[in-house]
């Protein structure tokens, strides 16, 4: 059991918590929970740090981060054995959950845990908190912001638990965010590959690496919310949303619309570089720094050579990276060979995403009609298998979202008001 910090902001709520864990425990399961930090908290951290330390040591952030997860997991044992309940928290290194040394985004490379194993089968609740874990030379490591998800797929991983349901604020994975679009409608179930395309896109309900490693490791995963009532249908009857495999969404949904989910990301900036020379390596010069400087280009187009074998290149990156973008291009002006740089961080991309865009033709010109039907410029575009993205003025996001919401058949039934 995974629980965001909404859902352990005070007291209150933390009892709420450890009730639903007391229920769970209660029918005979062996229970891990994994717990976030409380909501707002790594914010706080965070800010703290570079108010220390503008350029700070990622070893030391760490330190700090990790922090917010402890306290908790103690505060969450605590009430469990308020309520009469055997729990005992298990701090990173106590499990011990095993990283490398990337601070502040590690990977978790091994969970071997004999000794929390042994004490969940003597009927002790184990607490862990979310987010850090231990370098080879024992430092203390976190997962990246929302780490907390992968955590609890990783111990579900390494205890072979039965499923990994993680609570949050909402009750299930919605075809799109359903603090922006009123209309948006629950998921039952929604595959692996898709979880993984719409988290990378900007559905940040779980983290993308969550996904990926729930799909890797097979982990039977549920989103469900930590706000019900106590009568309400326990987590076994499957209230949620669960990621399933594709094949197992044939057989569950004979009727799935033609796309699953839409999400927005505004975290990229689109740069262009005018008067490029058309010709073998050029991109190569322009790509390669910015590779070796772990800047991740995301969306690409190159034109057509024009006149005088030159063409524009466009392409997106973090906004975060854009200062560091720009000085490497800078710097590298007359090697790469172009007239101007021109760069736009007031984009954001849109993206639908679905497995039944595999069999279907003309998934793409629903998008773009229904975008030109309201005036919305598309700027770049980019496709995989089963998703498309486009770039688009940040001031229409919401609208996009909206409206292709709309044109994919995916809005909820809302009862209009005063009727009945
Ligand atoms: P937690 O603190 O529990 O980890 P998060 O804030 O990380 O919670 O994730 C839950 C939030 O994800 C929701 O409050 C919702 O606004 C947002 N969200 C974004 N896209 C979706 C989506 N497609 N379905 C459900 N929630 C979504
Ligand atoms: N507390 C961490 C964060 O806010 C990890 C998490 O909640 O998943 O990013
Ligand atoms: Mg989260």
């Amino acid at each position: 059991m995974k629980f965001g910090g909404t859902s352990m902001a005070g007291t209150e709520r933390i009892r709420r918590v450890a009730n639903i864990v007391r229920t769970q425990a209660a029918k005979g399961d062996e229970v891990a929970v994994v717990v976030s930090a409380m909501a707002g908290e790594t914010d706080r951290l965070v800010t703290f740090c570079r108010e220390a330390n503008a350029l700070y040591d990622p070893a030391e952030y760490d330190v700090v981060v990790a922090s917010g997860e402890q306290v908790t997991a103690g505060l969450l044992a605590l009430t469990l054995q308020a309520m009469g309940c055997r729990a005992r928290s298990w701090l990173g290194w106590q499990v011990p959950i095993r990283t490398d040394d990337a601070h502040a985004s590690a990977r978790i490379e091994e969970i071997d845990a004999p000794a929390l194993i042994a004490s969940m089968a003597m009927g002790e609740i184990a607490v862990i908190p979310g987010f850090q874990g231990l370098t080879p030379d024992g430092r203390v490591t976190t997962l990246g912001r929302g780490g907390s998800d992968t955590s609890a797929v990783a111990i579900a991983a390494a205890l072979k638990a039965d499923r990994c349901d993680i609570y949050t604020d909402v009750d299930g994975v919605y075809t799109t965010d359903p603090r922006i679009v009123a209309r948006a409608r629950k998921l039952k179930n929604v595959t692996y590959e898709e979880m993984l395309e719409l988290a990378s896109v900007g559905s940040k309900v779980l983290q993308t690496r969550s996904v990926s490693l729930a799909m890797k490791e097979k982990v039977r995963v549920q989103v469900l919310s930590s706000f019900v009532d106590a009568d309400a249908p326990g987590a076994d009857s499957l209230p949620g949303t669960m990621i399933v495999s594709d094949e197992e969404v044939e057989e569950l949904d004979m009727e799935r619309q033609l796309i699953t989910g839409i999400a927005a990301d505004k975290n990229e900036a689109k740069v262009t570089l005018t008067r490029v020379a058309d010709r073998p390596g050029a991109v190569a010069n322009i790509f390669g720094p910015l590779a070796a400087a772990n800047i991740n280009v995301d969306m690409i187009i190159q034109n057509i050579a024009k006149d005088k074998g030159e063409t524009d290149v466009t392409f997106t990156v973090p906004k975060a990276d854009l200062p560091r973008t720009q000085a490497l291009l800078e710097e590298r002006q007359e090697a790469i060979g172009f007239f101007r740089m021109i760069s736009d961080d007031r984009v954001a991309k849109v993206s639908v995403v679905g497995v039944g865009m595999r069999s279907h033709a003309g998934v793409a010109a629903i998008m773009f009609k229904a975008l030109a039907d309201r005036g919305i410029n598309v700027q770049a575009i980019s496709t995989s298998e089963i998703k498309i993205s486009v770039l688009i003025d940040t001031d229409e996001t919401e609208l996009a979202v909206r409206v292709l919401h709309s044109a994919y058949g995916l809005d909820a039934e809302v009862e209009a008001a005063g009727e009945e």
